[in-house]
């Protein structure tokens, strides 16, 4: 349940009232827009009756909120999120590319990623140093070496860097070096994780799980937002469906379905929704014209070679192309209207 307050209601009318919902054993969730005020009801409100709290002055009107996220939901928090990673500013109508290698390889070749990257307009580095690697024979990444190599490649080009944590045992070290912890589709429902990382206050890029729906991956967000960390960035990376020519099936709906519901930035994955070089711009194009607040590509300087993911990994010259024919795009994307909510 929502509660919006009329405009020009005293600040501490507002606490008053806001305590005596939290009598009743309710978290009230307050959120300040430009023109409103909104109390979020979380906890059992099946106690309190709409109409009694409508009947309050101070109240314009009362919502009741059918979706089990609440944190995570637009009508908590109807202006887009905007996330700071480091300086840069991710939602609330910035578009922002991260882009990088798969997998850091070496310091050469992720400094070298980095510095090509950056050029062409990048706003942060990937790259995975621990990897979750369907066989156990396969490259399992550089590890903490591999931590300490983007560190480096941060040190030189100033990009705040993004990496995959695997575990909750990794939090203190990620929290350390890491500027922006993402979590991988396969540990979309490690929910455990996600309550640790709820406790920090480090930004999150939480990946979509293989075969999630939007509202599950809205209810993992919800978990992390839970423990206070409302620092949460959704990617759409693909999910499995019963087509096989591409290595995921690009959900390009999830965009306007989560613009719709969350208030959450989206970025768009394309390279491994496709598992294919040659797509990534295409993907990436439709993305942006639907309207996420960035992607994160895969980038490589010898995608031939590369140790992970080099199929899908496009060149540097081929980024830098892409970069400047998503400028125009963006010109005409869609976005959300906020009126859309009824408030
Ligand atoms: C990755 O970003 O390198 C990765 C493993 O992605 P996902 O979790 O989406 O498969
Ligand atoms: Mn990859």
């Amino acid at each position: 349940m929502i509660i919006v307050i009329k405009s020009g209601v005293p600040k501490n009318e507002i606490e008053e009232f806001k305590s005596k919902l939290e009598g009743k054993g309710l978290i009230v969730h307050e959120d300040f827009g430009q023109e409103y005020c909104i109390l979020g009801l979380i906890g059992d409100t099946s106690s309190i009756d709409p109409k009694q709290i409508a009947a309050y002055n101070i109240v314009e009107k009362v919502i009741k909120v059918q979706e089990p996220f609440k944190k995570a939901n637009r009508l908590f928090h109807p202006e887009d999120s905007l996330i700071d990673v480091n300086g840069i500013k991710i939602g609330g109508g910035n578009f922002t590319v991260i882009a990088g290698p798969c997998s850091v390889e070496s310091e050469e070749q992720i400094v070298g990623i980095a510095e090509d990257v950056k050029r062409a307009g990048a706003g942060l580095l990937r790259g995975g140093a621990f990897k979750p690697r369907t066989s156990p024979y396969s490259f399992q990444g550089l590890r903490q070496e591999g931590l300490d190599l983007l560190k480096i490649a941060r040190e030189k080009t100033g990009l705040p860097i993004v990496t995959e944590i695997m575990s909750a045992d990794m939090i203190e070290r990620f929290v350390e070096d890491v500027d922006l912890i993402q979590v991988g589709a396969r540990n979309m429902q490690n929910f455990e994780l996600l309550k640790e990382l709820g406790k920090t206050n480090k930004p999150i890029l939480l990946k979509r799980g293989l075969s999630a729906t939007i509202e599950e991956l809205l209810m993992s967000a919800e978990y992390i937002m839970a423990g206070g960390n409302e620092n949460v960035i959704l990617c759409e990376r693909g999910i499995r469906t019963f087509e096989t020519y591409t290595r995921n099936t690009l959900d390009l709906s999830a965009i306007p379905a989560i613009k719709r519901q969350s208030h959450l930035p989206i970025i768009i994955d394309p390279s491994h929704a496709a598992g294919m070089w040659w797509m990534v711009e295409p993907l990436s194009k439709a993305a942006v014209a639907a309207g996420a607040d960035g992607l994160i590509i895969e980038v490589h300087n010898d995608p031939a070679n590369a140790l992970c993911d080099g199929q899908q990994s496009i060149k540097p010259k081929k980024f830098e192309s892409l970069m400047s024919s998503l400028k125009e795009i963006e010109k005409f994307k869609w976005r959300f209207d906020i009126s859309e909510l009824g408030l």
